[in-house]
């Protein structure tokens, strides 16, 4: 097949397993270039195949040695559509882990279901015995409840009164405002039953009850604060009311696993171009003109950069620098004072005529094609690419 991308909105409907193959390799090639990581040997990730998940198991197994376990939710290839861009990146990941001698599998099902639950507790049984880091990085716009059967489905929408600010549509580099209403109560009920801590509780509660952790076992699930500007939308709105309730899993899952001496962390990351990300009105806009700061200032990360640091630099150095609400702080150089007022003076300027040079537009576009393999400038995307590509270490 000859693959080209075909976008609706912010979603790619195509992915290219060779530029995914590439994305993937230079992940670990990053990684390999830092100093080692004296940290994990067991890890699981459950949402490992694309954005912060990704980048963990990467980070965990090419930094620490880790053999890896890692959970998603993608879709192969059939007869008329390509694969999507984290089933070949897990296949890619499976591949580059095998050769390197690294036990590597992957479970591709619901997460939120109890029986993928039961299935990688059996793995975990079976082939390691206990797991001592598990890296929860679900980001999903549903959640099925295993007990009741509801289906929730999750909004970003400000709490209380509408929103109105500016927004940008990558693809043609449009700047426009964007009103979006209040949501209902049932709408943040809902929200926060996707992305807040239930599931994760749950997952931890059913591996504490199996005994699969390891004494002093560490787990962190990820959360994002932002600037003022960006509050409405996220901190403040619906999304933001799931991650409170995060922290609040947080602490639970610690007092849960006080007897094996475990741990829960939110480590809070910078803003970066992922599927996830690309979905929330406004934010484009920020990171456009977040990345043009940080890049002048050379302080700009990816996923990779930032779950290396999490790893390297928090979770298995002698300080974790906790805020005084007790989380990971990886957006410290994305808060820095002089980056946001950066960011703030050219917010007020922005607009469709001026956006390619004030903003970074251009590097949000290029990092939006490439999550799905393409815009790599070795791949020739002229060329018969084959689809049906098998993932190693699949269960
Ligand atoms: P992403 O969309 O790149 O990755 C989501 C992962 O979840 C994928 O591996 C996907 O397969 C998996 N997944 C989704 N639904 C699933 C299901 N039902 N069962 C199994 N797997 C499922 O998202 P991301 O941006 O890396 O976000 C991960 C976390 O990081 C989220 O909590 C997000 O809020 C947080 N975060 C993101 C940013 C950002 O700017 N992207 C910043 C800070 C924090």
């Amino acid at each position: 097949m000859i693959i080209k991308p075909k976008t609706r909105g912010f979603i790619c409907t195509t992915a290219h397993p060779e530029g995914c193959t590439q994305n993937v390799r230079e992940q670990i090639d990053y990684v390999k270039s830092k100093e080692p990581i004296n940290g994990p040997k067991k890890v699981l990730v459950i949402g490992a195949s694309t954005g912060y998940g990704l980048a963990s198991r990467v980070a965990a197994a090419f930094g620490s040695g880790a053999d890896t376990i890692g959970i998603f939710f993608e879709r192969p290839a059939d007869s008329k559509r390509t694969a999507t861009a984290g089933w070949y990146n897990m296949a890619a990941f499976e591949e580059e882990a095998i050769k390197a001698g690294l036990y590597s599998k992957s479970i591709n099902g619901d997460a939120f279901s109890d029986s993928i639950k039961e299935q990688t507790i059996e793995l975990i049984k079976k082939d390691w015995g206990k797991v001592d880091l598990i890296i929860y990085s679900l980001a999903s716009p549903r959640r099925t409840h295993p007990q009741t059967g509801e289906v929730f489905n999750s909004v970003i929408k400000p709490i209380g009164k509408p929103y109105t600010n500016k927004t940008v549509d990558f693809h043609n580099g449009e700047v426009s405002d964007v009103t979006i209403e209040p949501a209902t109560e049932d709408e943040i009920r809902q929200t926060v039953a996707v992305m807040g801590g239930e599931d994760w509780e749950m997952w931890m509660k059913a591996l504490k009850n199996a005994g699969v952790l390891a004494d002093d076992v560490t787990t962190v699930a990820f959360s994002y604060i932002g600037p003022e500007l960006t509050h409405a939308v996220y901190k403040d709105g619906t999304i933001g009311k799931a991650k409170e309730h995060l922290d609040t899993s947080a602490k639970n899952i610690t007092e849960m696993l006080k007897g094996i001496n475990g741990k829960a962390y939110i480590s809070v990351n910078k803003a970066l171009v992922t599927q996830s990300s690309s979905a929330i009105p406004v934010v484009p806009l920020y990171i456009s003109l977040l990345y043009k700061a940080m890049k002048t200032k050379g302080t700009h990360e990816g996923c990779i950069e930032q779950m290396y640091r999490l790893l390297k630099e928090r979770l298995y150095a002698d300080n974790l620098l906790l805020d005084e609400a007790g989380r990971i702080r990886l957006d410290d150089f994305e808060m820095q004072e002089d980056v946001q007022n950066e960011v703030a003076k050219l917010w007020a300027l922005v607009n469709t005529d001026n956006i390619e040079q004030v903003s970074d537009i251009k590097g949000y576009r290029e990092e939006f094609f490439k999550l799905f393999g393409f815009m790599r400038a070795e791949i020739n995307y002229d060329e018969e690419c084959e689809v049906d590509v098998k993932n190693p270490g699949m269960i």
